[in-house]
């Protein structure tokens, strides 16, 4: 690139970075995605480097945010907020943490600690003897907004200190992404503006000039920085990061102190992933130097400390065309349009399809085939589609009228979002889906028997449902062409193994609508046999903590149908036989107590649940205000948030057997 170019390009890139600072520092409402906007920044900084001459002060690389423009009081930083430089590839943190080294030749590796990078907003707070003082906007760094009363109302920031200091605390505020789902959802409900993303959600609730709208909104805070003046409080960041959680404040559990490059990278690779089972969003790593009085001897350049920096994960969005819409059939009928993408590289794989979820949600998104859409990936595996290009109209896709696999008139039953085929008994898109379910992994669990060994063994004629699976041969099986499959020998005893499982798998098995495993686990708990189950009454099933009405009358017509009883009773004929509840009482000790278990244990986790269901006690798989305690290992996922933030109890194994032997 000669010079001119240069100067042309970089005029331009400061020109797209200025307005989009503003429509995400100011408006809180981002037009693009952040790895769109951290592709110009570098680069900005590419041709910086290479025209040094092109580097003038007002540059967004020299300096942090951008000047703001708001009705809130302005705050001078006692000390400055920075920004953090950050790299999107494992060199170049690697070549962050060799600049270091050479400064230190004596130590054969540095200490650093590895944090979660929160993506929320930070804060600065001001302690006097102990008592919050004044909570402050980032701003530029120099000058902030005062948002004192607003900060008040969130969680994980204590009013008053168990130790009357005079500290300054940095941190970032959050919104969960529950609850940025939820505001969503009511916003939309009321016709008000939607938030892009958690972080924006969280800027925009905290940023409002009446601090009642704030206390109103799900608003958390990890502190992650403390300065004091006095020296002798802590000489490292992870001494820091104790007296914090000593004092009141949330850290984020999920950080290590390690030696040396290599398990930094170890926890980025590892977070890569895990980060989309936690609740709350982050778009990175941030690495820091642990020894304070290295941290003061690196410094900082005019935008960032030199003692730490920033890995960023591949983008969670990205833009791509939608080219066509499918539509499915599932095991209860449900009909779900599900997206056809140009491929696209999102959070380290390629991207064909994205879910749609139903056809209000098409409405809603007023979207059609042609249109470009923004999808995002999430705890599940198949990403979901999050907007259209704004002012790109194409029409919206209409819903079908009939089952494209039985022809039947589709119906959507009142209240519900979702359109269904109700031909449950012929439609064979349904009745493969219900076999391919029975022998999945969350099911019955029947190894070998997928997708495509349901499609031939129905094409075929060997198989009408489910139960025929326990009627096949060996010689049947080999009429197959198995190619990708297991061999049919191997087969035909996976199916055979399979013949008596838990209550829970049985009941998970059957594709009963609205009845997951977690409310299968509900109901196998309550009842000691199928028998009972199939003869129970909506009020019975009721009663049961955890069961709606919804779910319970799903229940009893399930089991009223004929269909479905001579399903059961094929089973039957074929000796496939479901354990009732196996665990035998000892004591009551956990009546009436619910447990919620996360992370990795000592011991496999149905350990625990045996020894809690044992003494009384049930155990669910999602928190809730119901929960009483959730038992916790190690790397916790958002079970720990979720219940954090509803005060549950949390218990480690110790406290578990203390519990167990009657000493709370
Ligand atoms: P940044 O978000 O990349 O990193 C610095 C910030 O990280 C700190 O200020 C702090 O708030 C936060 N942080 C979270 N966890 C932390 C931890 N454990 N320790 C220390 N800090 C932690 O930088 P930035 O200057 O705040 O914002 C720039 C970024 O914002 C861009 O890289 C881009 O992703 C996004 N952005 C997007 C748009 C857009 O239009 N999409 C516009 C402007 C900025």
């Amino acid at each position: 690139m000669d010079y001119l170019k240069a100067q042309e390009r970089v005029e331009e890139l400061k020109r797209l970075i200025k307005e989009n600072n503003e429509a995400y520092y100011v408006n809180d409402s981002p037009n693009i995605t952040d790895f769109e906007y951290d592709e110009m920044f570098r680069e900005l900084k590419r041709i910086e480097e290479e025209f040094p001459l092109l580097r003038t002060a007002d540059s967004p690389t020299q300096k942090v945010g951008d000047k703001i423009l708001t009705e809130f009081k302005e705050h001078t930083h006692k000390y400055r907020l920075y920004s953090l430089d950050n790299s999107n590839n494992y060199d170049d943190l690697r070549k962050w943490y060799e600049r270091i080294k050479k400064e230190y030749p004596q130590e054969q590796e540095i200490n650093l600690v590895v944090e979660l990078k929160i993506d929320g907003l930070s804060c600065a707070l001001t302690y006097e003897n102990g008592i919050l003082k004044i909570g402050a906007t980032r701003g530029n760094g120099i000058v902030g907004e005062i948002i004192t009363e607003n900060i008040k109302s969130i969680k994980g920031i204590p009013q008053k200190l168990s130790k009357p200091l005079n500290i300054d605390i940095r941190g970032e505020v959050y919104m969960p992404v529950t609850s940025f789902e939820r505001l969503n959802e009511e916003n939309r409900e009321k016709g008000l503006k939607e938030f892009a993303n958690p972080r924006n959600a969280a800027a925009g609730s905290l940023r409002q000039l009446d601090s009642g709208i704030t206390a109103q909104r799900d608003l958390h805070f990890f502190a992650y920085t403390l300065i004091s003046e006095d020296k002798s409080l802590f000489s490292s960041h992870h001494e820091a990061l104790d007296i914090l959680k000593e004092l009141g404040f949330n850290v984020n559990p999920n950080y290590s102190l390690v030696k040396g490059i290599n398990p930094v990278i170890k926890k980025c690779e590892y977070w890569e992933t895990e980060r989309f089972n936690l609740d709350y969003a982050t778009d990175g790593m941030v690495v820091k130097i642990d020894d304070i009085y290295k941290q003061n001897e690196l410094g900082y350049t005019s935008r960032a400390p030199k003692w730490a920096t920033a890995f960023k994960f591949p983008p969670e969005e990205v833009w791509t065309k939608l080219e066509d819409i499918e539509i499915s059939v599932g095991k209860t009928g449900a009909v779900t349009p599900i997206a056809v993408l140009t491929p696209v590289q999102l959070a380290g794989t390629i991207v064909k399809r994205a879910s749609l979820h139903n056809f209000d949600e098409i409405e809603r998104l007023g979207i059609n085939i042609g249109n470009e859409v923004l999808i995002k990936k999430a705890a599940e595996i198949i990403p979901k589609v999050i907007r259209k290009r704004e002012n790109e109209d194409k029409g919206v896709f209409l819903a079908p009228g009939v089952c494209k696999f039985c022809g039947s008139n589709l119906v959507k039953p009142e209240g519900e979002a979702i359109l269904y085929c109700p031909n449950t008994t012929n439609c064979p898109a349904q009745i493969k889906g219900r076999i391919i379910y029975w022998a999945s992994k969350e099911a019955m669990d029947i190894d070998g028997v997928g997708e495509s060994l349901v499609e031939k063994l129905y094409e075929a004629k060997l198989i009408e449902d489910f139960a025929d699976l326990y009627k096949l041969t060996v010689q049947d099986l080999m009429k197959l062409d198995l190619i990708k499959e297991k061999s049919s020998d191997n087969i035909y005893n996976a199916i055979q193994s399979s013949k008596n499982p838990t209550m829970t798998r049985f009941l998970t098995a059957l594709s009963i609508k609205l009845i997951g495993k977690e409310t299968a686990d509900l109901i196998a708990n309550e009842f000691s046999d199928l028998e009972s189950i199939m003869n129970a009454d909506i009020d019975s099933l009721v009663k049961i903590d955890g069961i709606g009405d919804k779910a319970a009358k799903s229940i009893v017509e399930f089991f009223q149908s004929d269909y479905n009883r001579k399903i059961l009773q094929k089973l039957k004929d074929y000796g496939v036989n479901p354990k009732g509840s196996s665990v035998v009482k000892e004591s009551d000790i956990f009546a009436g107590k619910t447990f919620v278990i996360t992370g990795t244990l000592s011991k496999p986790r149905q350990f625990f649940e045996e020894k809690i269901k044992k003494h009384g006690g049930k155990v669910s798989s999602s928190v809730s205000k119901k929960t009483s305690y959730v038992l916790l290992g190690e790397n916790p996922g958002s079970k720990f948030d979720k219940a954090s933030s509803l005060g549950v109890i949390i218990l480690n194994e110790r406290d578990f057997e203390k519990l167990l032997q009657g000493n709370e």
